[in-house]
């Protein structure tokens, strides 16, 4: 049996299941790693922008 790696509901269907989670968990997901790649750069200019003015 599978189940959704975010809300362990079963998954149906054979793209979720070797997505390993579901449709609307897998946008969820998405959207989470697009924020963690977005913090990272946002890290990255702050780095950059306080070595300048050091
Ligand atoms: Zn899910």
């Amino acid at each position: 049996m599978h189940l959704c790696e975010r809300c362990n509901r079963k998954l149906k269907s054979r793209k979720s299941i070797d997505v390993g989670m579901g449709p609307t968990c897998k946008k969820k997901h998405d959207a989470d790693l697009a924020e963690v790649e977005f913090n990272k750069n946002q890290i990255t200019i702050d780095e950059v922008m306080e070595s300048k003015t050091a």
